[in-house]
């Protein structure tokens, strides 16, 4: 069976491009230009955006481990 891997949805904030150098307008000693690079922070740096991760608390889950057999337990036969 042929494994196939879904592609990623690309980060909306940078297009699918994360990590932009700009130019500082000023040059360095050795005359070349100064950049610095900044990293997307939508997806750090990946171009791709990440799966949410689950919070807990968030969803209906009740604290403790979840009870196999919910509702009220029978009273027993007299
Ligand atoms: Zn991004």
């Amino acid at each position: 069976m042929p494994q196939h891997t879904p592609p990623r949805p690309i980060c909306g904030h940078c297009d699918g491009f994360p990590t932009v150098t700009i130019t500082t307008g000023t040059r360095t000693p050795d005359g070349q230009r100064q950049t610095i690079t900044a990293h997307c922070p939508a997806c750090r740096g990946t171009g791709h955006t990440t799966p949410p991760v689950p919070t807990p608390g968030s969803g209906p889950e009740r604290h403790g481990r979840p009870d196999p057999h919910p509702g009220p337990p029978r009273p027993p036969r007299q």
